[in-house]
């Protein structure tokens, strides 16, 4: 006879990337211990009738507790940023700690560690952002961090003092690929943008919808292939990051058409909002503004079809919080301020699963596996968190989030948990509703009532992603370290 359960979940529907199927869950220790049609008794019972129970959702890109930029703060802390996630049905967040030039990139990584402590809600994992591949960096430091669990690091190829340059991004692919971690591009063509930002900006074209007409979709469709071929050159996997439509698309199409390991993510503002959100009078459009922008109408029914023939394998939010009032957040540089001084970013870390479930998973659109593929178990096997997340396994963390398909509610800002004071998403009715998340085993979230403490989330050092041990097999090479059920 074995040890008591801690929780039985019972008559619920068990959703993973593989199948649906009615069964009960018994969690013991923070992990499933049990599935079975029937559980035995357990210190605590929740009744998931009705409900669909899905892997924690996991948000492969959010930023937060990150230092400022362009004059906005960045107003979620990990407290208010897991916080939200939690309430949105998501356990896990992928955030970054960005080099500072000058600064041993140990260090960098240390103070984010620590902005961490007493405030995480939820495990987090944490990628790097380089912006100056030193060969410091490159020979000693990120291969030390790799090791450490930092298996996946972020190279811009826009914004003044932070973009890399093609050389940069080749070798620190080659490294990446040698040392077992995945590299993620944010594929803008930096001279481009730079250029028509100040034709823009000289002809007087300077509100906030001008933001997207100073980066076309040329701009990513370059940039996109650029790094594709930097990829092929190193010979090393690539991932993507906010691929935002058609021809971005059909870039990374081609590389997979001829075999090349090439993956990418979109986000909900690609699929829910167009570039004509940013028209709206006066500043309310720069509500609407990140980068890559959003696109034309017909360019959401391109990313619908990537997202389920395979090209595009993550739905991830880019939770970037940027407030629309006050002094340190959209408005910084007053409402007159040209395009190219107003924040960028959208917050999304507590919408990204309700809009998904109910235009995906309530329309038909997606299966509901596809949705827990999307949002769970692809970005767990993308940047090595699987089999402990990702999944509904015995073995695997007890990270569960219990659906209610049929629950209609309107997205309003006051609903939400961030320390943003605006969603782009306000007033917008979703059919499907995360009224319970559970943690490690422990209810965080019951339908409106935050159950977690801050302090409660761990960091996970995280496995060699997925892509890159598949690469080191088909080459031959000595596979990396292989993710395990015991990771943390
Ligand atoms: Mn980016
Ligand atoms: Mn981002």
């Amino acid at each position: 006879m074995s040890e008591p359960l801690d929780l039985a979940v019972r008559g619920g529907t068990v959703v993973t990337a593989s199948d649906s199927v009615r069964c009960d869950i018994g969690l013991r220790g923070g992990r499933v211990a049990i599935l079975a049609e029937d559980v035995p008794d357990a210190a605590e019972v929740i009744d998931a009738s009705g409900l669909l129970v899905m892997p924690g959702g996991i948000d492969a890109h959010c930023h937060f507790s990150q230092p400022s930029y362009g004059g906005a703060v960045c107003a979620d802390d990990f407290e208010s940023a897991t916080r939200s996630a939690l309430c949105g049905g998501t356990t896990t967040t992928l955030s970054f700690a960005t080099q500072v030039a000058g600064e041993p990139l140990r260090d960098t990584v240390a103070a984010y560690l620590a902005s961490a402590d007493g405030k995480a809600m939820v495990d987090y994992g944490v990628h790097l952002i380089l912006v100056n591949a030193t060969p410091q960096v490159l020979g000693q430091d990120l291969p030390a961090l790799i090791k450490r669990g930092f298996t996946s690091l972020k190279l811009f190829m826009m914004y003044d003092g932070y973009h890399a340059e093609d050389k940069q991004i080749i070798e620190t692919l080659d490294v990446a690929n040698q040392e077992g971690a995945l590299v993620m591009v944010h594929a803008e063509n930096h001279a481009c943008i730079d250029w028509l930002s100040h034709k823009l900006v000289a002809e007087g074209k300077t509100r906030p919808h001008h933001h997207a007409q100073s980066r076309p979709m040329a701009v990513e469709r370059e940039a996109t292939h650029r790094a594709i071929a930097l990829a092929e050159v190193a010979d090393a996997p690539l991932f993507v990051v906010h691929v935002s439509g058609r021809e971005a698309i059909e870039q990374i199409a081609w590389a997979q058409s001829h075999g090349l390991p090439v993956y990418g993510e979109t986000c909900p503002q690609y699929l829910f909002l167009t570039a004509e959100d940013m028209d709206r009078p006066g500043f309310e459009g720069a509500k609407f503004m990140c980068s890559p922008p959003p696109r034309d109408s017909a360019n959401p029914e391109v990313l619908w079809r990537a997202l389920t023939n395979g090209t595009l394998q993550i739905l991830s939010s880019d939770h970037s919080p940027s407030r629309f009032d006050g002094p340190d957040g959209k408005k910084a540089n007053g409402e007159d301020a040209p395009f190219t001084r107003i924040a960028n970013g959208i917050p999304g870390v507590e919408t990204r699963l309700p809009l998904m479930f109910s235009e995906g998973v309530s329309t038909g659109r997606i299966t509901a596996s596809e949705f827990v593929a999307l949002t769970s178990t692809n970005p767990a096997r993308m940047y090595g968190l699987a089999p402990a997340k990702g999944t509904i396994a015995v073995g695997s963390d007890a990270d569960l989030t219990l659906w209610d398909p049929q629950r209609k509610t309107t997205l309003f800002n006051a609903l939400l948990h961030h320390n943003v004071d605006f969603t782009p998403y306000e007033g917008r009715e979703v059919t499907g509703w995360p009224v319970k998340t559970i943690a490690r085993g422990e209810l965080v979230w019951n339908d409106g009532v935050i159950l977690a403490r801050p302090g409660r989330g761990r960091f996970l050092a995280r496995g060699t992603p997925e892509p890159v041990l598949q690469h080191q097999r088909r080459k031959g090479l000595k596979p990396g370290c292989p993710p395990t059920i015991t990771m943390n």
